[in-house]
Protein backbone atom coordinates (compact mmCIF):
# COMPACT_ATOMS: atom_id res chain seq x y z
CA UNK A 1 0.00 0.00 0.00
CA UNK A 2 1.37 3.52 -0.79
CA UNK A 3 0.03 6.52 0.74
CA UNK A 4 0.54 9.44 -1.54
CA UNK A 5 0.71 12.79 -0.10
CA UNK A 6 2.44 14.77 -3.00
CA UNK A 7 1.61 18.78 -3.36
CA UNK A 8 0.42 18.30 -7.29
CA UNK A 9 -0.12 16.21 -8.89
CA UNK A 10 -1.71 14.67 -6.41
CA UNK A 11 -3.14 11.67 -5.48
CA UNK A 12 -7.04 11.11 -6.64
CA UNK A 13 -10.22 9.43 -5.08
CA UNK A 14 -9.41 5.75 -5.61
CA UNK A 15 -13.02 5.08 -6.57
CA UNK A 16 -12.66 7.82 -9.47
CA UNK A 17 -9.29 6.03 -10.80
CA UNK A 18 -11.32 2.79 -10.68
CA UNK A 19 -14.55 4.28 -12.66
CA UNK A 20 -12.18 5.69 -15.18
CA UNK A 21 -10.73 2.13 -15.51
CA UNK A 22 -13.47 0.53 -15.46
CA UNK A 23 -14.61 3.24 -18.48
CA UNK A 24 -11.03 3.31 -20.34
CA UNK A 25 -11.95 1.67 -23.57
CA UNK A 26 -16.04 2.05 -23.45
CA UNK A 27 -16.34 5.69 -22.49
CA UNK A 28 -20.32 5.49 -21.14
CA UNK A 29 -21.67 2.92 -23.62
CA UNK A 30 -19.99 4.88 -26.72
CA UNK A 31 -17.49 1.73 -27.36
CA UNK A 32 -14.46 4.16 -27.50
CA UNK A 33 -12.78 5.55 -24.88
CA UNK A 34 -13.04 9.49 -23.97
CA UNK A 35 -9.63 10.21 -25.12
CA UNK A 36 -10.64 9.16 -29.08
CA UNK A 37 -13.98 11.26 -28.63
CA UNK A 38 -14.74 14.28 -30.94
CA UNK A 39 -14.27 17.66 -28.66
CA UNK A 40 -17.72 18.54 -30.82
CA UNK A 41 -20.03 15.32 -30.53
CA UNK A 42 -23.19 14.97 -27.90
CA UNK A 43 -21.30 12.24 -26.13
CA UNK A 44 -18.29 14.56 -24.82
CA UNK A 45 -20.84 17.42 -24.51
CA UNK A 46 -22.69 15.67 -22.31
CA UNK A 47 -19.44 15.01 -20.41
CA UNK A 48 -18.73 18.85 -19.95
CA UNK A 49 -21.79 19.89 -19.36
CA UNK A 50 -22.14 17.70 -16.64
CA UNK A 51 -18.60 18.63 -15.35
CA UNK A 52 -19.90 22.61 -15.46
CA UNK A 53 -23.37 22.05 -13.96
CA UNK A 54 -22.04 20.04 -11.22
CA UNK A 55 -19.10 22.69 -10.03
CA UNK A 56 -21.71 25.21 -10.57
CA UNK A 57 -23.87 23.49 -8.05
CA UNK A 58 -21.30 22.28 -5.51
CA UNK A 59 -19.88 26.15 -5.25
CA UNK A 60 -23.46 27.45 -5.48
CA UNK A 61 -21.82 29.97 -8.64
CA UNK A 62 -24.55 32.90 -9.18
CA UNK A 63 -26.00 32.84 -12.37
CA UNK A 64 -23.80 36.07 -13.28
CA UNK A 65 -20.75 33.64 -13.25
CA UNK A 66 -19.48 31.96 -16.30
CA UNK A 67 -17.04 28.83 -15.48
CA UNK A 68 -14.28 28.37 -18.45
CA UNK A 69 -12.08 25.70 -18.68
CA UNK A 70 -8.95 26.40 -19.96
CA UNK A 71 -5.39 24.89 -20.46
CA UNK A 72 -2.09 26.89 -19.27
CA UNK A 73 -2.51 25.70 -15.85
CA UNK A 74 -1.91 27.83 -13.32
CA UNK A 75 0.93 29.88 -14.44
CA UNK A 76 -1.16 30.52 -17.97
CA UNK A 77 -3.64 32.25 -15.66
CA UNK A 78 -1.02 34.33 -14.40
CA UNK A 79 -0.88 35.95 -17.22
CA UNK A 80 -4.90 35.19 -18.59
CA UNK A 81 -5.71 37.23 -15.43
CA UNK A 82 -3.51 40.29 -16.01
CA UNK A 83 -4.54 40.26 -19.67
CA UNK A 84 -8.41 40.27 -19.62
CA UNK A 85 -8.66 42.22 -16.42
CA UNK A 86 -5.58 44.85 -16.04
CA UNK A 87 -6.98 46.87 -19.01
CA UNK A 88 -9.59 48.82 -16.76
CA UNK A 89 -7.14 51.21 -15.75
CA UNK A 90 -3.70 49.44 -16.59
CA UNK A 91 -2.63 48.64 -12.85
CA UNK A 92 -3.05 46.01 -10.41
CA UNK A 93 -2.92 44.97 -6.77
CA UNK A 94 -1.03 41.83 -6.15
CA UNK A 95 -1.51 40.65 -2.40
CA UNK A 96 1.89 38.71 -2.21
CA UNK A 97 2.12 35.97 0.98
CA UNK A 98 4.18 33.18 -1.35
CA UNK A 99 6.25 31.94 -4.14
CA UNK A 100 2.90 32.01 -6.65
CA UNK A 101 1.06 34.93 -5.97
CA UNK A 102 5.14 36.61 -6.27
CA UNK A 103 4.86 34.63 -9.77
CA UNK A 104 1.50 35.90 -10.34
CA UNK A 105 2.80 39.66 -9.81
CA UNK A 106 5.92 38.97 -11.94
CA UNK A 107 3.74 37.70 -14.84
CA UNK A 108 1.60 40.63 -14.52
CA UNK A 109 3.75 42.85 -14.65
CA UNK A 110 4.47 41.94 -18.33
CA UNK A 111 1.46 43.70 -19.11
CA UNK A 112 1.06 46.45 -16.81
CA UNK A 113 1.61 48.33 -13.49
CA UNK A 114 1.82 46.07 -10.43
CA UNK A 115 1.16 47.49 -6.78
CA UNK A 116 2.72 45.53 -3.82
CA UNK A 117 0.13 45.89 -1.31
CA UNK A 118 2.45 44.24 1.24
CA UNK A 119 6.30 45.08 2.49
CA UNK A 120 8.01 42.91 1.03
CA UNK A 121 8.59 39.77 3.69
CA UNK A 122 11.96 37.70 3.93
CA UNK A 123 10.25 34.53 4.64
CA UNK A 124 6.31 33.69 3.60
CA UNK A 125 4.63 32.92 6.68
CA UNK A 126 2.09 34.92 7.23
CA UNK A 127 -0.66 36.97 5.99
CA UNK A 128 -0.81 40.55 8.20
CA UNK A 129 -4.20 41.17 9.26
CA UNK A 130 -5.37 43.74 6.95
CA UNK A 131 -5.83 47.09 8.17
CA UNK A 132 -5.06 50.45 6.13
CA UNK A 133 -1.89 50.91 7.61
CA UNK A 134 0.01 47.49 6.66
CA UNK A 135 -1.71 46.97 3.35
CA UNK A 136 -1.42 49.55 0.72
CA UNK A 137 -4.64 49.23 -1.67
CA UNK A 138 -4.70 51.71 -4.54
CA UNK A 139 -8.58 52.49 -5.30
CA UNK A 140 -7.49 52.96 -8.40
CA UNK A 141 -6.71 49.40 -9.06
CA UNK A 142 -8.13 47.15 -12.32
CA UNK A 143 -8.20 44.10 -9.58
CA UNK A 144 -6.64 43.45 -6.67
CA UNK A 145 -5.09 39.51 -6.85
CA UNK A 146 -4.16 37.19 -4.28
CA UNK A 147 -3.56 33.49 -3.71
CA UNK A 148 -6.08 31.76 -0.94
CA UNK A 149 -3.71 29.06 -0.54
CA UNK A 150 0.52 29.22 -1.16
CA UNK A 151 1.28 25.39 -1.87
CA UNK A 152 4.98 26.06 -1.32
CA UNK A 153 5.03 27.45 2.05
CA UNK A 154 1.30 26.36 3.30
CA UNK A 155 0.20 29.52 4.30
CA UNK A 156 -3.90 29.48 3.53
CA UNK A 157 -5.70 33.00 4.32
CA UNK A 158 -8.51 32.57 7.01
CA UNK A 159 -10.79 35.25 5.26
CA UNK A 160 -11.68 37.17 2.29
CA UNK A 161 -9.76 40.31 1.89
CA UNK A 162 -12.12 43.35 1.22
CA UNK A 163 -11.72 45.58 -1.61
CA UNK A 164 -13.52 48.98 -2.71
CA UNK A 165 -17.35 47.84 -4.27
CA UNK A 166 -15.26 48.81 -7.99
CA UNK A 167 -12.15 46.72 -7.77
CA UNK A 168 -12.61 43.45 -8.37
CA UNK A 169 -11.00 40.55 -6.59
CA UNK A 170 -9.17 37.78 -8.64
CA UNK A 171 -7.90 34.37 -6.46
CA UNK A 172 -5.62 31.69 -7.20
CA UNK A 173 -7.36 28.92 -5.37
CA UNK A 174 -5.12 26.11 -7.15
CA UNK A 175 -4.38 24.20 -4.32
CA UNK A 176 -7.52 24.67 -1.87
CA UNK A 177 -10.23 24.66 -4.86
CA UNK A 178 -13.44 22.41 -3.19
CA UNK A 179 -11.86 22.32 -0.38
CA UNK A 180 -14.42 24.81 1.61
CA UNK A 181 -17.39 26.87 0.96
CA UNK A 182 -16.89 30.08 -0.65
CA UNK A 183 -19.06 32.86 -1.35
CA UNK A 184 -18.56 33.56 -5.13
CA UNK A 185 -20.06 37.23 -4.76
CA UNK A 186 -17.18 38.28 -3.09
CA UNK A 187 -15.44 37.45 -6.27
CA UNK A 188 -14.65 39.08 -9.63
CA UNK A 189 -12.81 35.75 -10.60
CA UNK A 190 -11.49 32.40 -9.06
CA UNK A 191 -9.05 30.18 -11.07
CA UNK A 192 -7.42 26.72 -9.97
CA UNK A 193 -5.51 24.03 -11.61
CA UNK A 194 -6.76 20.61 -11.43
CA UNK A 195 -3.83 18.50 -10.32
CA UNK A 196 -4.31 19.00 -7.00
CA UNK A 197 -7.87 18.28 -5.62
CA UNK A 198 -10.01 17.95 -8.61
CA UNK A 199 -8.14 16.14 -11.54
CA UNK A 200 -5.07 15.76 -13.79
CA UNK A 201 -3.05 18.29 -14.81
CA UNK A 202 -3.78 19.95 -18.01
CA UNK A 203 -6.69 21.36 -17.23
CA UNK A 204 -7.80 24.19 -15.61
CA UNK A 205 -11.15 26.25 -14.16
CA UNK A 206 -12.15 29.90 -14.09
CA UNK A 207 -15.05 31.32 -12.69
CA UNK A 208 -15.80 34.33 -13.69
CA UNK A 209 -18.15 37.39 -13.42
CA UNK A 210 -20.19 38.29 -15.98
CA UNK A 211 -18.81 41.99 -16.55
CA UNK A 212 -15.20 41.42 -16.36
CA UNK A 213 -15.31 39.45 -19.94
CA UNK A 214 -14.66 41.24 -22.61
CA UNK A 215 -12.29 43.84 -21.48
CA UNK A 216 -8.76 42.03 -22.44
CA UNK A 217 -5.43 43.69 -23.92
CA UNK A 218 -5.60 43.63 -27.94
CA UNK A 219 -2.05 41.08 -27.42
CA UNK A 220 -4.26 38.89 -25.78
CA UNK A 221 -3.90 35.03 -27.34
CA UNK A 222 -6.99 33.50 -28.49
CA UNK A 223 -6.65 30.79 -26.12
CA UNK A 224 -6.42 33.00 -22.82
CA UNK A 225 -9.32 35.25 -23.82
CA UNK A 226 -12.21 35.07 -21.55
CA UNK A 227 -14.27 36.15 -24.17
CA UNK A 228 -13.54 34.13 -26.76
CA UNK A 229 -13.24 31.13 -24.49
CA UNK A 230 -16.72 31.75 -23.34
CA UNK A 231 -18.28 32.48 -26.88
CA UNK A 232 -16.77 29.61 -27.48
CA UNK A 233 -18.34 27.59 -24.60
CA UNK A 234 -14.51 26.37 -23.88
CA UNK A 235 -13.99 24.96 -27.01
CA UNK A 236 -12.47 27.18 -28.55
CA UNK A 237 -9.96 24.87 -29.84
CA UNK A 238 -9.41 21.23 -28.67
CA UNK A 239 -9.78 20.83 -24.91
CA UNK A 240 -8.17 18.26 -22.50
CA UNK A 241 -10.58 16.20 -23.07
CA UNK A 242 -9.74 13.53 -20.71
CA UNK A 243 -8.73 15.92 -17.67
CA UNK A 244 -12.27 17.16 -18.09
CA UNK A 245 -13.72 14.08 -17.85
CA UNK A 246 -11.96 12.77 -15.00
CA UNK A 247 -12.85 16.44 -13.04
CA UNK A 248 -15.95 15.74 -13.55
CA UNK A 249 -15.74 12.37 -12.22
CA UNK A 250 -14.16 14.01 -9.22
CA UNK A 251 -16.92 16.78 -8.83
CA UNK A 252 -19.60 13.67 -8.29
CA UNK A 253 -17.49 11.87 -6.01
CA UNK A 254 -17.20 15.35 -3.75
CA UNK A 255 -21.39 15.43 -4.13
CA UNK A 256 -21.64 11.72 -2.96
CA UNK A 257 -19.30 12.50 0.01
CA UNK A 258 -21.17 15.92 1.77
CA UNK A 259 -20.15 18.44 -0.86
CA UNK A 260 -17.59 20.97 0.06
CA UNK A 261 -18.87 21.28 3.77
CA UNK A 262 -17.77 17.83 3.96
CA UNK A 263 -14.59 18.66 2.84
CA UNK A 264 -14.01 20.95 4.81
CA UNK A 265 -14.99 18.97 7.70
CA UNK A 266 -12.48 16.11 6.48
CA UNK A 267 -9.95 18.70 6.25
CA UNK A 268 -10.05 20.68 9.37
CA UNK A 269 -9.78 17.02 10.91
CA UNK A 270 -7.01 15.76 9.26
CA UNK A 271 -5.01 18.83 9.65
CA UNK A 272 -5.48 19.47 13.20
CA UNK A 273 -4.17 15.82 13.37
CA UNK A 274 -0.70 16.78 12.20
CA UNK A 275 -0.57 20.33 13.84
CA UNK A 276 -1.10 19.23 17.21
CA UNK A 277 1.50 16.22 17.04
CA UNK A 278 3.97 19.31 15.47
CA UNK A 279 2.97 21.79 18.44
CA UNK A 280 3.02 19.14 20.78
CA UNK A 281 6.59 17.91 20.41
CA UNK A 282 8.25 20.11 22.51
CA UNK A 283 10.10 21.71 19.29
CA UNK A 284 11.46 18.24 17.87
CA UNK A 285 8.95 19.43 14.77
CA UNK A 286 8.34 22.90 14.15
CA UNK A 287 5.89 24.63 11.12
CA UNK A 288 7.27 27.70 10.30
CA UNK A 289 4.00 29.55 9.40
CA UNK A 290 1.86 31.42 12.04
CA UNK A 291 -0.90 28.94 13.47
CA UNK A 292 -4.15 31.61 12.30
CA UNK A 293 -2.80 31.13 8.29
CA UNK A 294 -1.41 27.70 8.41
CA UNK A 295 -2.89 25.49 5.77
CA UNK A 296 -5.80 22.62 6.01
CA UNK A 297 -4.48 21.15 2.67
CA UNK A 298 -0.42 21.89 2.84
CA UNK A 299 1.48 21.58 6.15
CA UNK A 300 5.09 22.44 6.02
CA UNK A 301 7.19 21.06 8.91
CA UNK A 302 10.93 21.07 9.77
CA UNK A 303 12.41 18.49 12.38
CA UNK A 304 14.32 20.23 15.21
CA UNK A 305 16.79 23.35 14.86
CA UNK A 306 19.69 22.16 15.86
CA UNK A 307 22.71 20.87 13.66
CA UNK A 308 22.03 17.25 12.09
CA UNK A 309 18.19 17.89 12.16
CA UNK A 310 18.42 17.90 8.51
CA UNK A 311 20.17 14.40 8.77
CA UNK A 312 17.29 13.36 10.91
CA UNK A 313 14.53 14.80 8.35
CA UNK A 314 16.57 12.21 5.45
CA UNK A 315 16.08 9.88 7.79
CA UNK A 316 12.39 10.82 8.63
CA UNK A 317 11.49 10.72 4.59
CA UNK A 318 13.52 7.64 4.22
CA UNK A 319 11.40 5.71 7.11
CA UNK A 320 8.20 7.11 5.48
CA UNK A 321 9.03 5.61 2.52
CA UNK A 322 9.50 2.14 3.46
CA UNK A 323 6.25 2.18 5.26
CA UNK A 324 4.49 3.42 1.75
CA UNK A 325 4.12 7.24 2.45
CA UNK A 326 5.87 8.86 -0.53
CA UNK A 327 6.36 12.55 -2.01
CA UNK A 328 6.90 14.10 1.72
CA UNK A 329 9.74 15.60 0.77
CA UNK A 330 9.04 19.49 0.96
CA UNK A 331 9.62 21.88 -2.55
CA UNK A 332 13.35 22.28 -3.34
CA UNK A 333 12.76 25.98 -2.38
CA UNK A 334 12.07 25.63 0.87
CA UNK A 335 13.61 21.97 2.01
CA UNK A 336 12.22 19.72 5.19
CA UNK A 337 9.16 17.93 4.82
CA UNK A 338 5.49 18.77 3.34
CA UNK A 339 2.24 16.73 3.92
CA UNK A 340 -0.28 17.36 1.64
CA UNK A 341 -3.75 16.72 2.68
CA UNK A 342 -6.03 16.77 -0.27
CA UNK A 343 -9.88 15.55 -0.45
CA UNK A 344 -8.77 12.33 -1.87
CA UNK A 345 -6.34 11.71 0.95
CA UNK A 346 -8.11 9.90 3.73
CA UNK A 347 -8.24 10.20 7.74
CA UNK A 348 -7.25 7.36 7.83
CA UNK A 349 -4.34 7.18 5.70
CA UNK A 350 -3.31 10.88 7.89
CA UNK A 351 -3.59 8.55 10.71
CA UNK A 352 -0.77 6.41 9.33
CA UNK A 353 1.29 9.83 8.75
CA UNK A 354 0.41 10.69 12.50
CA UNK A 355 1.58 7.46 13.67
CA UNK A 356 4.99 7.53 12.26
CA UNK A 357 5.47 11.19 13.17
CA UNK A 358 4.99 10.18 17.11
CA UNK A 359 7.38 6.82 17.03
CA UNK A 360 9.67 9.06 15.28
CA UNK A 361 9.90 11.30 17.70
CA UNK A 362 10.04 8.81 20.55
CA UNK A 363 12.73 7.33 19.10
CA UNK A 364 14.43 10.56 18.58
CA UNK A 365 13.66 13.28 20.90
N1 LIG B 1 -0.80 28.41 -8.17
C1 LIG B 1 -0.64 27.54 -7.16
C2 LIG B 1 -1.25 27.85 -5.85
C3 LIG B 1 0.11 26.38 -7.36
O1 LIG B 1 0.29 25.52 -6.35
C4 LIG B 1 0.68 26.13 -8.63
C5 LIG B 1 1.48 24.90 -8.95
N2 LIG B 1 1.48 23.89 -8.28
C6 LIG B 1 0.48 27.07 -9.64
C7 LIG B 1 -0.27 28.18 -9.39
C8 LIG B 1 1.08 26.86 -11.00
O2 LIG B 1 0.37 25.88 -11.63
P1 LIG B 1 0.84 25.19 -12.99
O3 LIG B 1 1.99 24.33 -12.67
O4 LIG B 1 -0.40 24.42 -13.37
O5 LIG B 1 1.15 26.27 -13.95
Amino acid sequence: MVINFAAGPAKLPEEVLKEVQTNLVNCNGSGISVMEMSHRSANYAKIQDAAIADLRELLNVPENYRILLMQGGGTGQFAAVAMNLIGRTGSADYIITGSWSAKAAKEAAQYGKVNAVLAKAEKYTDVPRQSSSTWKLDPNASYVYYCDNETVEGVEFDFVPQVDANVPLACDMSSNFLSRPIDIKKFGLIFAGAQKNIGPAGVTVIIVRDDLIGKHLKTTPSILNFELMHKNSSLLNTPPTFGVYVMGLVFKWVKRNGGVAGMEERSKTKSKLIYDIIDRSNGFYYCPVQSQVRSHMNVPFRIGSAAGSEQLEKEFLAKAETEGMIQLKGHRSVGGIRASLYNAITLEETQQLAKLMVAFYENNK
